[in-house]
C-alpha cells in the first residue's frame, strides 16, 4: 500500500502514520525525519536543509525529490509506504508522480487531514509546553513565530495539493479533530473505500457479495 499523508503542521500525520505502519506493515517516509537526521550527521544536504529549516520556510524541491527518490527504492519500501510531510509543493508531487510511473507503481490514496488552524496553533503550543515541563529538547522549529511561517507555507505550497489529488480521484479527507482512535477508524474506513474504488467493478460486487453470504 502506498499513501501520503496530507495536512498542516501538528495536524497528526505522524501519530497515525505510526498506527498505520503497525497496521499494515509498511513503512513510514518522514522527509522531515529525514532531513533532521541529515542535519545532526552534518551532511551536505544536512548543511543546505539547516537553515532553511530553522526559519520554517521549505527546502528546494530538488533536495527533498532526490532524496525521496532513492529511499522508496530501497528494499523495505517495496512492501509500500506511507509519505509523511510529503509532497509538499505542486512540482514535489508532479516528480512523485514521475518517480512512481517509472517503477510502475500507483498511489493507493491521499489521505487529508482536516483540522481547524486555531485549534491548531493551540495544539503544538500545547505540545511545546509539555516538551518543556518534561525538560525534552525542542525542535529548531518548535516556537510560535516559526510555527505561523510554517503553517503559512503549507497554506501557501502546499494546501493546493488538495485540489490537485482530488482532481486525480485520489484524495479521502479525514476529520483531524477528533479523538485520535476516531482519526484512525476514519482512516482505515478511507483506505477501504479507496481500495474498493481502485479494484475492478466485479471483484468489488463478489467481495460483497460474500460478505453478504457470511453474515
Ligand atoms: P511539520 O511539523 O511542519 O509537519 P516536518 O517534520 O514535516 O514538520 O518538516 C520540518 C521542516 O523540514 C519543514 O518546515 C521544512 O523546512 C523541511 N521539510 C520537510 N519536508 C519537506 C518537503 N517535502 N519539502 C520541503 N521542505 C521540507
Amino acid at each position: 500500500m502506498r499513501l501520503i499523508l496530507l495536512g498542516p503542521p501538528g495536524a497528526g500525520k505522524g501519530t497515525q502514520a505510526l498506527r498505520l505502519v503497525a497496521k499494515y506493515g509498511i513503512i513510514q517516509l518522514s522527509t522531515g525525519d529525514m532531513l533532521r537526521a541529515a542535519v545532526k550527521a552534518g551532511t551536505p544536504v544536512g548543511r543546505q536543509a539547516q537553515e532553511i529549516m530553522a526559519r520554517g520556510e521549505l527546502c528546494p524541491d530538488d533536495l527533498v525529490v532526490g532524496i525521496i527518490g532513492q529511499r522508496v527504492d530501497e528494499p523495505d519500501a517495496r512492501k509500500g509506504f506511507i509519505l509523511d510531510g510529503f509532497p509538499r509543493t505542486v512540482p514535489q508531487a508532479e516528480a512523485l508522480d514521475r518517480i512512481l510511473a517509472a517503477k510502475g507503481l500507483k498511489l493507493d490514496a491521499v489521505i487529508e487531514l482536516r483540522v481547524d488552524e486555531n485549534a491548531l496553533m493551540r495544539r503544538i503550543e500545547n505540545r511545546v509546553a509539555e516538551m518543556k515541563a518534561r525538560g525534552e529538547k525542542l525542535r529548531d522549529d518548535d516556537n510560535p513565530e516559526v510555527l505561523h511561517k510554517r503553517l503559512a507555507a503549507y497554506r501557501e505550497l502546499t494546501a493546493p495539493l488538495i485540489a490537485y489529488y482530488r482532481q486525480q480521484g485520489s484524495l479521502r479527507s479525514v476529520n483531524g479533530m477528533a479523538p485520535i482512535a476516531e482519526v484512525t477508524a476514519a482512516i482505515d474506513q478511507a483506505l477501504a473505500a479507496a481500495r474498493s474504488a481502485g479494484r475492478p467493478a466485479h471483484e468489488v460486487e463478489s467481495k460483497k457479495k460474500s460478505k453478504e453470504l457470511s453474515s
